[in-house]
């Protein structure tokens, strides 16, 4: 039976970064970038205006002033994306934000600041030289990397590629990640119960949400009996794909037969069997494929405890595997309200809890009762508290540590 953080870190060593592939940039948000995106040209390319106003030699607003303006001929505008112009000596061009700068004006002064009468502006202040001129190359210069490979995408790096021309990128792969459902007694959405004894899964489908909400790809591989036929036709199923997930059918009873065929249709080596944490501990991980690039999780049947594993386990694998640096979920200390008691220290425990926001802190309380069967805690939860091997009690308002899956209690009310 391995600790909690050594399974963790036996999967992560097990665990391969995935190739590249060339997406739009269109669907590359939340992806990791796999090439340096550099700038094609300067930003901005040409000197430009800031601000809409006049374009002006400073020579000739030096000095002016509220009683003794400036008064300059008006020869001209350029828009954003005119044609530049040119500024003599006596004269000024009528400029908007992001126009070409005319050649020999080296000031533009902003609109409020003038007055226009008969062709003639009318300047009522000295500005500094070069004021409200935004210089080519300010932002970034040609050939410069302005993304390195390996950032996460967000809504600012898509705009930046699309600002230097390009339609499409290369990102780390996403794996494919296969959902087999095993139980005698499981029926999938829609089948008819027949006999009281019968549970719908939920596990499927809590998997398959968390694999989407971690940015990689579900399969739903189909429900295996627990017969040796059924197993071994269900796994053909798996050969396509980078992670297999089966739910079910992993602790010690008669019908446990999934970790053996694992092995016999996808030639699966067992790495660990059996973690010393509360919920899941009958979890089996082994590694599979040609290159022992393929990882198998075999996830314990009970809701609870599968949603636990993956959060804890399976996740950060994952996100190693689309090339993420940061692959585990974020941990804040919370005061935990109420404190929690256990009998036995003897494993580590995740302690579903809910975390709320206060002025100065985090607090986190527990859901109720913590049975790894009792999945409706799952949804009054949002993070995992922490309670380590050895730990029976912790007091009221205690800090803990916590696992946060779920951060939408950040958002604010208007
Ligand atoms: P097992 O890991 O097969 O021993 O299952 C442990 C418990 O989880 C049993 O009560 C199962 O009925 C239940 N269970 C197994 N698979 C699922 C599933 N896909 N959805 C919901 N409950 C399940
Ligand atoms: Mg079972």
């Amino acid at each position: 039976m391995k600790e909690y953080w050594d399974a963790l870190e036996i999967v992560l060593n097990s665990t391969k970064v995935l190739g590249n592939e060339k997406v739009f940039i269109t669907q590359a948000l939340g992806r990791i970038l796999a090439e340096d995106i550099v700038a094609d040209r300067d930003n901005p390319p040409f000197d430009n205006s800031g601000m809409d106003g006049f374009a002006v030699k400073y020579e000739d607003i030096k000095e002016a002033t509220e009683e003794n303006p400036a008064i300059l001929e008006l020869v001209g505008e350029v828009k954003a994306g005119g044609e530049s112009l040119k500024v003599e000596s006596g004269t000024a061009v009528a400029i908007y934000t992001g126009a070409p700068i005319p050649e020999g004006a080296d000031t533009v002064v902003q609109k409020e600041l003038t007055k226009v009468e008969d062709n003639k502006v009318f300047i009522f202040q000295e500005l500094p030289k070069g004021a409200n001129i935004r210089k080519r190359g300010d932002d970034y210069r040609a050939g410069e990397v302005l993304i390195p490979k390996g950032k996460l995408i967000r809504a600012a790096e898509v705009g930046i590629m699309a600002s230097v021309n390009r339609a499409t990128v290369y990102v780390k792969q996403k794996p494919k990640v296969g959902i087999l459902t095993t139980g005698d007694e499981i029926l999938d959405i829609g089948e008819p119960i027949s006999s009281p004894s019968q549970i719908r899964t939920s596990n499927t489908y809590s998997l398959y949400a968390q694999i989407l909400e971690t940015g990689a790809e579900p399969v739903i591989l189909g429900f295996a009996k627990d017969n040796p036929e059924d197993l071994r036709e269900k796994l053909e199923n798996a050969k396509s794909c980078d992670v297999l997930l089966t739910t079910g059918g992993v602790s010690v009873g008669e019908y446990d037969l999934v970790k053996d065929f694992v092995s016999e249709v996808l030639g699966v080596e067992p790495i660990f069997w059996k973690i010393a944490q509360k919920p899941g501990k009958p979890v089996v991980f082994g590694i599979w494929g040609k290159e022992k690039e393929k990882l198998f999780f075999g996830i314990p049947g009970n809701p609870v405890a599968a949603m636990v594993v993956f959060e804890t386990l399976v996740k950060p694998a994952l996100r190693k595997m689309m090339g993420f640096e940061k692959v585990f979920n974020p941990v804040v200390k919370a005061k935990l309200i109420g404190g929690y008691k256990r009998k036995k220290g003897d494993r580590l425990e995740f302690v579903r809890v809910s975390v709320e926001k206060t002025d100065d802190c985090f607090i986190a309380k527990t859901t109720g009762k913590q049975g790894s069967n009792i999945l409706t805690s799952m949804l009054k939860a949002n993070g995992l508290a922490i309670v380590d091997k050895g730990i029976t009690e912790i007091k009221d308002s205690e800090l803990v540590d916590v696992i946060l899956f779920d951060s939408s209690f950040m958002l604010e009310k208007v």
